[in-house]
């Protein structure tokens, strides 16, 4: 089994007229388990409509950074409600980008406190975005996120801030910036997480791997950032495939269980 452990299958229209195809890829190339996540309160709906649709997809539901302004406290009640649809397994897309600045900062501190204080109150992990944030970032995840943490997403940062995510309980996931030609620092990071602690993801329609880079991406290629997360570290793709899938067990809970049954074995 291989994880995706962020996809946004419903973002804008990038998998509108081919949804089905690319699942059935994905299918193919052995990736069984797909965290679909929604960026705004109006594609939490379709995103969990995704995954009530496939066994092989979970969803995740919360407002992105860029859209932080939408966070109302009214937005979040619908977001609560559709958590508890049994296909939720974690709140995201959450957290601060301080490179692109879409909303002001103290919006987007707000957003992401409030939200990370809903996740902990539902008892879900939170899928994180985070860029040129860092120190925001770990203050607000140290005073708001609960006991079931979750994952930093397409982790980009040094290794002192890798240190800081880990000692916070949080999980690292590695997206097709991997597989880029000058991404040795990442590299290095990836090598020495510890494993019990390593996520992979496309961040489809985002972020296509090697050789596939500018291309729209989808969940199977997660595969090439599983080879090359395996060869960085030494293991068999099988092996990664094993510990990271392992990981996404234990960080989103028995669902991925259930989504097997949903499957039919
Ligand atoms: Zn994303």
């Amino acid at each position: 089994m291989i994880c995706d452990s962020h996809a946004h299958l419903n973002h804008d229209d990038a998998f509108q007229d081919d949804r089905e195809q690319v699942l059935l890829r994905a299918r193919e190339a052995g990736v069984d388990c797909i965290l679909n996540v929604a960026t705004r309160p109006d594609d939490a709906a379709a995103t969990v409509e995704v995954a009530r649709r496939h066994p092989q997809v979970l969803a995740a539901v919360g407002i992105h950074p860029h859209e932080a302004a939408l966070a109302t406290p009214a937005a979040l009640d619908d977001l609560e409600r559709l958590s508890r649809d049994a296909t939720v397994v974690a709140w995201g897309e959450i957290g601060l980008d301080y490179h692109y600045m879409k909303a002001p900062r103290d919006v987007q501190c707000a957003a992401f406190a409030s939200q990370l204080q809903r996740a902990a109150a539902r008892d879900l992990p939170v899928s994180v975005h985070n860029r040129d944030s860092d120190q925001d970032l770990l203050d607000l995840i140290h005073r708001h996120a609960g006991p079931r943490r979750g994952v930093i997403h397409c982790f980009t940062s040094d290794w002192a801030m890798a240190a800081s995510c880990l000692d916070a309980g949080f999980y690292l996931s590695f997206s097709g910036i991997l597989t880029f030609r000058n991404a040795d620092g990442l590299r290095d990071v990836a090598r020495r997480t510890p494993a019990h602690r390593l996520l992979v993801e496309t961040d489809s329609p985002y972020l296509a791997p090697v050789p596939h880079r500018g291309a729209r991406n989808e969940p199977a290629r997660v595969v090439d950032v599983l080879e090359r997360l395996a060869e960085v570290r030494g293991v068999s793709a099988g092996e990664m495939a094993a510990i990271t899938s392992e990981n996404f067990r234990t960080l989103f809970g028995q669902l991925t269980e259930s989504s097997n049954s949903r499957a039919g074995g």
